[in-house]
């Protein structure tokens, strides 16, 4: 191994962004001060939503997504197995059942035709995810949810900036959630947003983001001075600071540029990536305009293979990740009475991805590093998966 680890992913931050906090680390607010609005227009903006809800992480973008979408026991959320655990346990935390659909084996994202199977007359939400960056078939899911009168989460962690059909992530479903964690595509340290055109949706999400309290003279039930506020619903304090919605605030003034080194590299690994036999890479679907957060490939013959590539790629410095453990798998979920079988695409998926080093600060030497290494890790793996074919194993 030569140099030092190149990990799967890593933020961005240079001195625009150490300015902007330190700003708001010298003037008077804190938390819910000027910032906070202002990330909320730019997020509105840049993707194409009336409103954008900004919240503590992507975690809790999906829980006031979902408590705004009014889930609570009884009803079920159709949803993709192929995702991190975060899509479907907020559902389960609001007392509703997530029903896992199987995954295009295209894309990996949820497949329209399965999720259509799996509607009941208690489905509330189709909750799509867009696998790696490439969004999910959200013109289907919406004139699913158009004729069965349901309504569309995306959780869209991955896909900040993409577009489909010619419109943002963002503009697509009734409710969109972003993820800023460190890994994602910009970054507030910990953050996340809602984002939807629905004066009521967004209320909603608003409300839950802090305690269900109500402050606005036209919804109150009475007034009795100024100090007065009434708390009409249970939320909780899910609150984004201007610290973080001023980092938040330049990482997207970024987005443009981040989003073109993520295609160039992506393009450069599948390239170098294509003719080899033991890898499979994701397919585009036509209209869709992906900005890549992950760039995975599947190894061939099976969970050995998968392992050998794995430990090949750690002995020569990088640090790849697997996304993801099909959800239905986790013990959680088993323990509930799930069985991934039931998704079986999703399910071989998990045993054959492997997340290769993505982001914008690598360099194109750390990328042929990192290329030449997954060569030989392909090769390792190949071998082992012949040598189990041929009975060792
Ligand atoms: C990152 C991520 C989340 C959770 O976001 P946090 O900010 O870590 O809470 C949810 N869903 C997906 C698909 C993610 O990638």
């Amino acid at each position: 191994m030569s140099g030092p680890i190149i990990p799967y992913g890593r933020q961005w931050i240079d001195e625009d962004d150490i300015a902007a906090v330190t700003r708001v680390l010298r003037s008077g607010y804190l938390t819910t001060g000027p910032e906070v609005e202002a990330f909320e227009a730019d997020l509105a903006s840049v993707c194409g939503a009336k409103h954008a809800v900004v919240v503590a992480n992507g975690t809790a973008a999906l829980h006031c997504a979902y408590a705004a979408a009014g889930l609570a026991a009884g009803d079920e959320v159709v949803t993709t197995p192929m995702t991190f655990s975060a899509t479907s346990n907020m559902v389960l935390a609001l007392g509703a059942r997530p029903v896992f659909a199987d995954v295009l084996a295209s894309t990996l994202g949820l497949d329209p035709a399965k999720a259509e199977q799996a509607i009941t007359a208690r489905t509330k939400v189709i909750s799509a995810v867009d696998f790696a960056g490439h969004p999910a078939a959200m013109d289907q899911f919406m004139a699913l949810a158009k004729q069965r009168g349901l309504l569309v989460v995306e959780d869209a962690s991955h896909s900040i900036g993409g577009r489909f059909q010619g419109r943002p992530v963002g503009s697509l479903a009734h409710l969109t959630t972003f993820s800023f964690h460190p890994v994602k595509t910009i970054t507030t340290g910990e953050g996340g947003a809602v984002l939807t055109d629905d004066d009521t949706l967004a209320e909603k999400a608003r409300d839950f983001r802090n305690h269900g309290l109500v402050r606005d003279a036209a919804r109150m039930e009475r007034r009795d001075g100024p100090w007065y506020y009434e708390v009409q619903s249970v939320g909780l304090n899910y609150r984004l600071s201007d610290l973080q919605c001023a980092l938040g605030r330049s990482q997207l003034k970024k987005l443009p540029q981040f989003a073109k080194r993520r295609g160039e590299i992506v393009a450069r690994w599948r390239a170098a990536l294509r003719d080899v036999p033991s890898l499979t890479l994701l397919v585009d679907q036509p209209g869709a305009e992906p900005v890549w957060h992950l760039m995975t490939v599947q190894v061939r013959g099976g969970q050995r293979a998968r392992a050998t590539f794995f430990a090949a790629l750690q002995q020569r410095g990088i640090a790849p990740q697997v996304h993801y453990i099909a959800v239905n798998d986790l013990p959680l979920y088993r323990g509930l009475g799930y069985d991934p079988a039931a998704t079986p695409i999703a399910f071989a998926a998990s045993h054959s991805l492997c997340s290769l080093p993505l982001y914008p600060a690598l360099s194109d030497e750390e990328l042929d590093r990192a290329i030449r290494a997954v060569h030989e890790a392909a090769h390792e793996a190949a071998r082992e998966a012949a040598a189990e074919a041929s009975g060792r194993g």
